[in-house]
């Protein structure tokens, strides 16, 4: 089954951790708020077994719980620097 990820930024308090723990999944913005990497936040790029096991970890780990994850597309908005997404 297909697996899908992304931040829920609002939710992000900026821990570091997400990053730490699978750096070829998760960035941050200027304020250092998460966003996933592969598909810039829009949850539509399904995980490979490898970036699934990283993803795993971080979604466990993440304090806040913003790191979301579904068996379905998310179809979000991007993010961007500039925007609120
Ligand atoms: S682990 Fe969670 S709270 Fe920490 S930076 Fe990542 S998404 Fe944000």
């Amino acid at each position: 089954m297909a697996l899908y990820g992304r931040v829920e930024r609002p939710e992000c308090i900026a821990c570091g951790l997400c990053q730490m723990l699978a750096p070829a999944l998760f960035d941050y913005d200027q304020a250092g708020i998460a966003y996933y990497k592969p598909d810039r936040n829009t949850g539509t790029e399904p995980l490979n077994d490898q970036a699934t096991i990283d993803f795993r970890l971080a979604y466990q780990r993440c304090p806040t719980h913003a790191i979301k994850r579904s068996d379905q597309p998310f179809n979000a908005r991007p993010f961007s620097e500039t925007g609120k997404a």
